[in-house]
């Protein structure tokens, strides 16, 4: 049966693909009816399952009884085989089967569920520890029924046609998951939860693999090998499509990818406005490997390198030497461009992994985009900070690095960060190891009180850089990762506007450079409006930079000067939104 899901677009371009269902809880399972006539089937499918692990616990117990096994083993493989045995775990799904018509999976997640509902009453711990080996067994037969999880090509080496694409489904992916795919051939992923600017959304967009998220039921809706269409620019999933509308979508993403490649030529024209104004387009990278999108469209530079990838999916922290090699790859491969990179921006919907054996990092934090999230946590854990500065440091003498400092809101925050960079060119100098004695340090915008206050930052930093996707977050109070609030998360809210436009004429007036890097830079329908604003340097995903481009081309700056002086001036969201549409 054909139906469709609305969510949040998050990343465009349309993916026509199988399902594949992932969760960080193995026993999330779909719920479907079964028709009257399969339900034999179904619930032979399901002795067909039991009888399987009752077979493979056999063979394990052979061999945990065998010399050398440890005997606790044979004990506990035991007791594996007795609650499999148990009628309670198998009667009651087939009743529920019956009863309900329903799929085995889910009623063997629902009996499970009522069973060890009861364990967690229970004050023994021995007692209550059998609760996990009821888990285990339902996992055992769960792995059975729903097949084992096909193994994910690598990027570049499928042969696939559009239609055997792998669409990820999952109620919800953190950054670190997602910044897998970039070594994986994913056609796009769709999620429960999530909102537009989370850091999982961003990395969508920069892999530029279409994403829906914010879609509530899709992980318990969709079955796995389902047909799926992802329409990542409306925000559409639609599951087991009919041929009328896989043609038609078939159709728009053959329209698109011609698009796409047009879009190529751009590639070796300036970006300049029609009066002549320059306008920079630099990259967003997460990791090395993304250089090869950023010369594939010629970016200007990186104008923000998030090093806090290089820190995630692994259990150690990088080294030193191994930062320096990330950060002067990067550094030579530009080739004299400028290349600014983020120090650390971990906390709130960042988390690594390898930062847990940090002290604070383990704590439970009751608010983490308010909490100890990037300088905040760097200025906290010193010795981690210096080892990323001195790798930096060591990085600038290969290439036009600059450093980036993020979420910076206090005066004190700036100095200490300044005085940290002193003390590592200080033991730098010290072992005769080269750096760029005249490196630039840079602050980035991305709290109110940073952008109301800007002169303490305009004095100490050399150059500045808009977080818009936190500014947003942080004027409006909106958690930028929250699908709930996402409507509310607003861009052209006119306080929002304010603050961008003030930080802009302010740097404009300081002879300090200003940045975009935020989300805001890479969406085309605002590219007048910044330039309108004065702005001269945008910093986007590699993906985004041919269509901001086209944009930029298009522009007259003084005109556009005039129009967004008057559009500042509006306070209410229908007038700001009529005189965009004039730009
Ligand atoms: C921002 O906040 O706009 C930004 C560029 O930083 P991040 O998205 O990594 O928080
Ligand atoms: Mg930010």
């Amino acid at each position: 049966m054909s139906f469709s899901l609305h969510g949040l677009a998050v990343s465009h371009g349309i993916a026509i693909g199988r399902a594949h269902l992932v969760s960080h809880a193995t026993l999330e399972v779909a719920h479907y009816t079964i028709r009257e006539r399969d339900v034999a089937l179904e619930v032979a499918r399901f002795d067909v399952a039991l009888n399987t692990v009752q077979t493979e616990l056999a063979t394990l117990h052979d061999e945990a009884s065998g010399p050398g096994a440890p005997a606790e083993l044979a004990a506990f493989v035991g007791i594996h085989a007795m609650i499999l045995a148990d009628p309670l775990l198998s009667e009651a799904p087939r009743q529920l089967m019956r009863e309900r018509r329903c799929n085995a999976e889910w009623a063997l997640v629902q009996q499970m569920e009522q069973l060890v509902g009861h364990f967690d009453e229970i004050d023994d711990a021995y007692l209550r520890e059998r609760r996990q080996d009821i888990v285990q067994v339902v996992e055992r037969v769960l792995k059975v029924l729903t097949g084992r999880p096909r193994k994910l090509g690598r990027r570049g080496k499928g042969t696939d046609k559009d239609d055997s694409e792998l669409i990820i489904v999952a109620h919800d992916l953190s950054p670190a998951d997602t910044i897998q795919f970039k070594t994986l051939k994913i056609g796009g992923f769709v999620t429960d939860l999530g909102g537009a600017t989370s850091h999982t959304a961003i990395v969508a967009r920069s892999l530029a693999i279409p994403a829906v998220v914010g879609l509530h039921h899709a992980r318990s809706l969709v079955r796995d090998n389902d047909l799926l269409i992802i329409d990542g620019t409306r925000g559409v999933l639609i599951v087991e499509p009919d041929l009328r509308v896989l043609e038609e979508y078939r159709l728009r993403k053959s329209e698109l990818e011609l698009e796409r490649a047009k879009l190529k030529r751009l590639k070796s024209a300036k970006a300049t406005t029609l009066d002549g104004e320059d306008i920079s387009l630099q990259a967003n990278i997460e990791l090395p490997q993304d250089i090869g999108q950023v010369k594939d469209v010629d970016a200007a530079g990186i104008g923000l390198f998030r090093t806090e990838y290089l820190f995630m999916n692994r259990d150690e922290l990088p080294t030193e030497d191994e930062q320096f090699e990330s950060y002067r790859s990067v550094a030579k491969a530009m080739a004299g461009k400028p290349v600014t990179i983020r120090t650390l921006d971990v906390g709130a919907d960042k988390q690594a992994r390898a930062l847990r054996s940090i002290s604070g990092a383990e704590r439970q934090e009751p608010n983490p985009a308010l909490g100890l999230r990037a300088i905040r946590y760097c200025l906290a854990e010193p010795q981690l900070f210096m080892t990323q500065l001195r790798a930096l440091l060591r990085a600038s003498h290969h290439g036009r690095v600059r450093i980036l400092v993020p979420m910076l809101a206090h005066v004190a925050e700036i100095e200490q960060t300044l005085a940290l960079i002193e003390q590592a060119k200080g033991q730098l100098r010290e072992a005769r190891v080269k750096f760029d004695e005249g490196i630039e340090v840079g602050g980035m915008i991305e709290i109110p009180a940073a952008a109301l206050v800007l002169g303490p930052f305009l004095k100490r930093l050399r150059f500045l850089s808009i977080g818009t996707n936190d500014l947003i977050q942080y004027t409006l109070a909106i958690d930028r990762t929250d699908e709930a609030v996402s409507h509310l998360y607003d861009p052209l809210h006119p306080a929002v506007l304010r603050l961008i436009a003030q930080t802009i004429q302010a740097g404009a007036r300081a002879e300090v450079p200003v940045a975009i890097c935020g989300e805001m830079a890479g969406d085309p329908a605002l590219t007048h409006l910044l330039i309108g604003m004065g702005l001269r340097q945008f910093s986007m995903h590699p993906s985004q930079i041919l269509e901001v481009k086209q944009q930029v081309v298009m522009a007259d700056a003084e005109q556009l000067g005039l129009k967004v002086a008057r559009l500042l001036r509006c306070d209410e969201p229908d007038k700001i939104r009529e005189q965009m549409e004039r730009l």
